[in-house]
């Protein structure tokens, strides 16, 4: 309870500095609050998981998008249309389990997550718990969230910052040779690209 205390404390306070500061831009006449309203909308709008979703089914099915998002995922972001302009200094890494290697993201500090991909993060993401646990001992929050891994799988967990942006291409899974792009996209989680689900 004093947890949740202390972060709602926290957000109370950055929401009245945001309040003071964008009051500040409108009498300098440098932007007003509806235009922030709007230009957040409109990120928003487009910050959907069925990003993340598309971009695994194109990584599946087109081995040199694969090759590019794992390399350079900025860029094979930009071939998709997706508008990381909001990002300009954020780099987004695409990391890939294999049977002998699992990623899972987290950000320690706080919340840092690859909204624009996700869309909004899970308030279990955001928690003090899982974010001091998932480091110490991941193989069992796996568990908790239903996924278990075979001992011999590393788990790799990486940790978000604000320079850097993590998600998880998860194993395609077997049975699924015939299935279109679409159809590829519709078996992925959002927890499976962050890492807390098989797919
Ligand atoms: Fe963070």
């Amino acid at each position: 309870m004093s947890v949740h205390m202390h972060d709602h404390e926290r957000s109370a306070a950055v929401s009245n500095r945001v309040k003071s500061l964008v009051a500040r831009l409108e009498r300098e006449g440098i932007t007003t609050e509806a235009e922030l309203d709007s230009l957040v909308d409109s990120f928003l709008l487009s910050a959907r998981p069925e990003n993340g979703y598309a971009i695994v089914a194109r990584a599946w099915t087109d081995p040199s998008f694969k090759a590019q998002l794992l390399d350079d995922a900025n860029a094979a972001m930009a071939s998709m249309g997706i508008d990381l302009s909001q990002w300009a200094s954020v780099t987004l890494r695409v990391v890939e389990n294999t049977p002998e290697n699992h990623n899972v993201i987290v950000c320690t500090l706080c919340s840092c997550y690859p909204i624009a991909l996700l869309g909004p993060s899970p308030s279990w993401y955001k928690s003090l718990e899982y974010r001091a646990r998932v480091v110490r001992e991941p193989r069992k929050v796996l568990e908790e969230f239903g996924l278990t891994l075979p001992p011999q799988t590393l788990i790799t967990v990486w940790d978000s910052t604000a320079e850097a942006r993590y998600m998880v291409l998860p194993m395609r899974p077997a049975g699924t040779e015939d299935y279109a792009e679409d159809e590829l996209a519709a078996l992925v989680t959002r927890n499976g690209l962050i890492g807390t689900a098989p797919v």
